[in-house]
């Protein structure tokens, strides 16, 4: 990995949207549990609706986490959300540190990581 200097972010903007639709779609996912999960116990037939709404929605959690943890970093190549086995959804790259909407904020002086120095 090289030092991460200040670059312009706005070379970043195309990746960086797509780590932000990424997750907006898991945000999303997890905030609808709760209004369909109220919705399946309001019907008849709750018991299997409840099911049904459940296993739905675990499998398209498991599908945004997935891509969530693959998306890649537009600056320095690894995955944003991931370090080794964890998955942090943290507004920073976990490797870089460069925040997720750092296309949008005025440059940084230099990175957060260079200041903190967590390697
Ligand atoms: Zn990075």
């Amino acid at each position: 990995m090289t030092d991460h200097a200040p670059t312009d972010p706005k070379e970043y903007a195309d990746g960086l949207k797509k780590v932000r639709s990424r997750r907006l779609f898991l945000w999303l996912v997890i905030l609808i549990y709760l209004p369909a999960m109220m919705l399946a116990l309001d019907s008849p037939n709750y018991k299997t609706w409840v099911t049904i709404v459940f296993a739905t929605w675990i499998v398209v959690l498991i599908i945004a986490v997935a891509f969530a943890c693959i998306v890649r970093c537009p600056r320095c190549g690894e995955c944003f959300h991931t370090h080794g086995p964890t998955f942090l959804p943290f507004r920073r790259c976990l490797h870089c540190a460069l925040h997720v909407n750092a296309d949008k904020r005025a440059p940084e002086a230099d990175s957060p990581k260079a200041k903190y120095g967590n390697k």
